[in-house]
């Protein structure tokens, strides 16, 4: 089933839906509704999704009972009729394992609960050459289901590299070629694995809990840097599962050679571990003309996915030592001379504010929205 965030339409209308693909319908529309910290009464999101009383109530019933959904007290009286009943996401009774690939030396992962929010973490720290194995990652799940204290509905890992269906399909940061990673790991515990590109696991925590809203460019310039592009609240996930995967598109045919085979590859000029070694030994001044340097070169790289798609939010994740307001004044400088006219309106770029806790948090999600397309 392909990945699918923010999945659910008004009722299936289709001739070929069946009662149970309604019903899943119903819940996903919801779920996203009610999602992360909404409240509202049965007769609320019977007039926000234009379902009947009786469709919501037994939807509502069978994710109260799932564990989904809890009972918060009752709405504000409206006048005339009895109150209703608030309804929000139950975050005690059901769980999800989150892994983050992403870190060079470290396995890191967390039990978290249906907003995603680590309750309980575990890590398993790797050798020097920070190899990776499915079995690896089955001993920190193993450590991390005795941890949790509900029910876990799934497993979501995070990983560099094109992502497809459960299997990694190119990571230069991790050597991987076509890695199944959700077969073995499924097999093992009997339990639904997602497997999720980092920097889209990344944009649902910005999407949900930072300042992103339905329409934004995320960039994430950690040891490479990769990018997700929302839609309409859609993550852009491309033909060949690749898209957003900026880092080794070449900005200079005879630049410096890349580990993946060509020359000048983006991630040459913007790695955060790259510019943080040339700046290692650089006084103050070679060290901001370093990062302004680098903050131009996002914005020629960025400059034409802004316009193309008209894109008004770009929000960068990074170490505070590379992404600050040297790097990003940098980058927005460009942005403006490159883009701004009387029909592209000013495309902002601003700092990612959500934390280090941001590829678990968004791969928890990813797993609650497969676990919706999917139960
Ligand atoms: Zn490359």
């Amino acid at each position: 089933m392909p990945y699918q965030a923010f999945a659910g339409e008004p009722a299936a209308r289709s001739a070929k839906a069946s009662p149970a693909d309604v019903r899943r319908n119903n819940r996903q529309i919801i779920f996203n509704l009610l999602f992360p910290t909404n409240q509202f009464s049965r007769a609320e999101l019977g007039r926000q999704t234009g379902l009947s009383r009786v469709a919501v109530s037994d939807v509502v019933g069978q994710m109260l009972e799932e564990g989904l959904l809890r009972e918060t007290g009752q709405a504000p009286s409206a006048g005339k009729g009895k109150r209703g009943t608030l309804l929000s996401i139950d975050t005690d009774r059901l769980r999800i394992i989150s892994i983050d690939l992403t870190q060079e030396h470290l396995l890191n992962g967390a039990v978290t609960n249906l907003l995603g929010q680590p309750l309980k973490r575990a890590e398993i720290t790797l050798n020097d050459d920070g190899d990776v194995s499915a079995q690896i990652i089955i001993e920190l799940i193993e450590k991390m289901l005795g941890m949790s204290d509900g029910e876990i509905i799934g497993i979501g890992i995070s990983s560099p590299g094109v992502v497809d269906n459960g299997v990694v399909r190119s990571s230069t940061m991790r050597g991987w070629r076509d890695l199944d990673l959700a077969t073995p790991i499924s097999d093992h515990f009997g339990i639904d694995v997602t497997v999720t590109n980092d920097a889209i696991s990344a944009v649902l925590t910005e999407r949900f809990f930072g300042q992103g809203g339905p329409n934004m460019l995320f960039v994430r310039m950690d040891v490479g840097i990769g990018s997700a592009i929302l839609v309409n609240n859609r993550p852009v996930i491309g033909e060949m599962h690749a898209a957003g995967e900026i880092g080794h598109i070449s900005i200079d045919l005879n630049g410096p050679l890349c580990p993946c085979g060509k020359r000048g590859c983006l991630e040459r000029y913007l790695s955060g571990n790259i510019l943080k070694t040339r700046m290692e030994n650089a006084s103050e001044n070679q060290r901001q003309e370093i990062l302004r340097e680098a903050g131009l070169h996002l914005g020629q790289a960025l400059a034409m996915p802004a316009g193309l798609l008209d894109l008004a939010d770009i929000c960068v994740f990074g170490q505070p030592l590379v992404v600050n307001d040297v790097f990003l004044e940098a980058t927005q400088q460009y942005l403006d001379a490159a883009t701004v006219s009387s029909f592209h309106k000013h495309t902002v770029v601003r700092r990612c504010e959500c934390g280090p806790d941001i590829i678990v948090q968004g791969e928890a999600i990813a797993v609650i929205l497969h676990y919706l397309a999917t139960k």
